[in-house]
C-alpha cells in the first residue's frame, strides 16, 4: 500500500508500507488519517521508499467519530496536500494542518466553524484571502449601496439584513461600485454577496474560541461562509478539492434568490 504523509522537513511524501493491512504488522492501525506520527524512512530513496516504522506521536481518535468532524478533518488534509511541495521543507503548512486538526479534535466549537476557522487562516496564509471589508482594486470601502452616507456605522450597515455587495473571485474579493463597474467593462464575471457573510468572514478570525462558544455564528451563516470559500478556492487551485465536490455541486448558497443571509451576533457590549 502507498501512503501519502504532509511531513515538515519533506513536505508532500509518499512512501510503501508493506503489509500494513496484516493484523500482526508494526504498522497495523497505526496509518491512519488525522493522527501525527513519528515515522523512519530515508528521504532521498530512488523511487517510493519504504516506510520502515511509524508510531503514534498524537492520536486523535474523535475526529472519525462524528461525519461532520470527519469530513472538516479531510477538508483540511486535502488543502494540506494541495498547498504541500514535494520534499521542500513544510514547517509552517505542517504546522498550521496540525493545529487545525489538533482543534477539531479537542474543540468545543462546532467543526463546521472550526472549519471557516482553518480555511480563512489557510487563505490568509497562502496569501490570497478575498477582500472582505475593503475594495480589493481600490482599497477604499466597499458600501453595500452607493447611496449609504459614510456616517452610517459599520455596525449598523452589518445588522441590515439583506444588503449585497458587488463580489468578483478574479478581482480578488469584494468591490467597491465604481471597481465593480470597471472590472464589469473589462469582461470580469462580477456578481454580488450577501455583506453578512463577508462580514461573518472577515470578524471570526478576530473572535476569541471563548467568545465564539458563547455566541456561536448559526450554521446557515458557516455554511454560506464555507460555499463562498470553496468557490473562491476553486477559482484560484484551478479546481474542486475532492472534499469540496459534494458541498459545492448544489446550487451557490449566496445567489439572491437564496434570500437574506444571517449575520454575526454582535459583540456583546462592555460596561
Ligand atoms: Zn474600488
Amino acid at each position: 500500500m502507498v501512503i501519502r504523509l504532509l511531513t515538515p522537513d519533506w513536505g508532500r511524501v509518499d512512501l510503501v508500507a508493506k503489509g500494513a493491512y496484516r493484523p500482526q504488522s508494526r504498522l497495523f492501525a497505526t496509518l491512519d488519517w488525522f493522527h501525527t506520527l513519528e515515522v523512519d524512512f530515508r528521504p532521498h530513496a530512488q523511487g517510493l521508499a519504504p516506510l520502515r516504522q511509524a508510531d503514534w506521536e498524537q492520536r486523535r481518535p474523535r475526529i472519525p467519530l462524528d461525519r461532520e468532524r470527519y469530513r472538516a478533518g479531510l477538508s483540511m488534509l486535502e488543502l494540506g496536500e494541495a498547498a504541500a511541495r514535494v520534499q521542500h521543507a513544510e514547517p509552517e503548512l505542517f504546522a498550521w494542518v496540525e493545529a487545525g486538526l489538533q482543534a477539531l479534535e479537542t474543540s468545543e466549537l462546532s467543526p463546521l466553524l472550526e472549519l471557516v476557522r482553518f480555511e480563512l487562516g489557510f487563505l490568509d496564509w497562502l496569501g490570497i484571502a478575498p477582500a472582505l471589508e475593503s475594495c480589493a482594486t481600490c482599497g477604499s470601502p466597499a458600501p453595500s449601496r452607493s447611496a449609504v452616507s459614510p456616517t452610517v456605522s459599520s455596525k449598523e450597515s452589518s445588522t441590515a439584513g439583506g444588503m449585497r455587495v458587488p463580489f468578483s473571485a478574479g478581482s480578488g474579493g469584494r468591490l467597491c461600485a465604481s471597481c465593480a463597474q470597471a472590472a464589469r467593462q473589462a469582461g470580469m464575471r462580477v456578481g454580488t454577496m450577501p455583506e453578512s457573510v463577508l462580514d461573518a468572514a472577515a470578524q471570526i478570525p478576530n473572535r476569541s474560541p471563548e467568545l465564539l462558544a458563547l455566541s456561536p455564528p448559526p450554521p446557515e451563516l458557516l455554511h454560506r461562509v464555507l460555499d463562498l470559500l470553496g468557490r473562491f478556492l476553486d477559482f484560484h487551485l484551478e479546481s474542486r478539492l475532492r472534499s469540496q465536490r459534494r458541498f459545492l455541486a448544489g446550487a451557490n448558497r449566496n445567489a439572491p434568490d437564496r434570500g437574506p443571509a444571517p449575520s454575526l451576533a454582535p459583540l456583546p457590549h462592555r460596561s
